[in-house]
């Protein structure tokens, strides 16, 4: 195959793959995005839950502690009555000193009653705006994850139908050709051919010595500018091309 076919061949390779890959990195962004919004919502979840959870054993809390401040008032309500029965003078004042212990205990549970109650309700505020948080974010994901999903499914199509049209080229290249093309490709940021007009190379902007451009014009083999080691194309028919 001539030359200049063979990097026509090659330069029509290299826009498929510079499109390609433009894709690739359009879905690898989407992609990106799509699981940093999963996470931020994992993250919501798991802060509401632990709220949750977090509510549930301060009420567990609270119904103990009313439970034994019931028991103190039964125990309370039995010694008055029995303050009111007895007449030894020791007993009574046994029983009053179990009266003044009972009382301070339970001034005692009262007061952690009302700070466990005081906790509860910042709790549930803290619950009720992580959970419309949560809401919020769920409906702004719902809405935008139907057009990303779209979006993906159509680069993941324009990535197939590019792969196919690239794969039908790559198969009318000389195998050697195309395995240093690729390796040039991967090496130097997805430019691996460079059309030339004048002696300087494109790629990396070296001025290419008189006599090498003219053995390039020629055409006789494939030639790699001596800095870069890109594939120089000297385009006979470019003038006649749209540009
Ligand atoms: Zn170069």
């Amino acid at each position: 195959m001539p030359v200049e076919s063979a990097l026509a061949q090659l330069a029509a390779l290299q826009n498929l793959d510079r499109q390609m890959r433009e894709k690739m990195e359009q879905l690898e962004t989407l992609r990106a995005r799509l699981n940093e919004w999963r996470a931020r919502l994992d993250t919501r979840r798991q802060s509401v839950s632990a709220l949750r959870e977090e509510l549930q054993s301060l009420d567990g809390k609270r119904r103990e502690l009313e439970r034994r401040l019931s028991e103190e008032d039964a125990k309370m309500r039995d010694r008055r009555m029995r303050l009111q029965r007895i007449r030894n003078e020791r007993e009574v004042q046994a029983l009053q000193r179990e009266i003044e212990l009972g009382k301070q205990a339970n001034q005692q549970l009262e007061s952690d009653l009302l700070q466990v109650l005081e906790a509860l309700e910042q709790l549930q505020a803290q619950l009720k705006a992580a959970e419309e948080d949560q809401k919020a974010l769920e409906n702004e994901f719902r809405e935008d994850s139907a057009r990303h999903e779209k979006e993906l499914d159509e680069l993941a199509q324009d990535v197939e139908r590019i792969r196919r049209e690239r794969d039908r080229l790559a198969a009318a290249i000389d195998a050697n050709l195309l395995r240093r093309y690729e390796q040039i490709f991967e090496r130097r940021e997805g430019l691996a051919v460079v059309e030339i007009q004048e002696p300087i190379c494109t790629g990396c902007h070296m001025n290419l010595s008189p006599q090498f451009f003219i053995e390039l014009q020629r055409g006789d083999e494939i030639r790699l500018c001596p800095n870069c080691h890109r594939i120089l194309y000297f385009r006979v028919d470019r003038g006649g091309r749209d540009a």
